[in-house]
């Protein structure tokens, strides 16, 4: 994270439902590593990826391990209204390589009531 660019400006590149998670996240990592950056977080086919720099030695399997989980976490995670589904594969696959909508949201955009 550029020091100039506040969190609110990171979570503009993450899609709305996933905003108050991926918060969590970067605070996690802020807050057990307070010498890294991030660097960049973003949704790519689907799923969370965030980039960091600045890691010291000893830092990696923590850290990778919060940014793998939270990325796989990603999967299930409804980029429209940020609730975790309780069958992602069977939504996800209708969606792929999008990020995930649930099975509500998905209702609601082939109505036309969400963008
Ligand atoms: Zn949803």
């Amino acid at each position: 994270m550029n020091k100039n660019n506040s969190i609110d400006d990171i979570l503009l590149e993450v899609p709305i439902g996933w905003q108050n998670w991926t918060r969590e996240i970067i605070a996690n990592i802020t807050g057990n590593f307070p010498h890294v950056r991030i660097d960049q977080v973003k949704e790519k086919f689907g799923l969370l990826r965030i980039y960091t720099s600045g890691e010291k030695p000893g830092d990696a399997v923590i850290l990778l391990d919060i940014i793998a989980i939270a990325e796989s976490k990603s999967a299930t995670l409804c980029c429209a209204c940020g609730s975790f589904s309780e069958n992602p594969l069977l939504t996800a696959k209708n969606h792929f390589p999008e990020p995930f909508l649930c099975e509500h949201c998905m209702h609601r955009l082939e109505h036309g009531t969400i963008i």
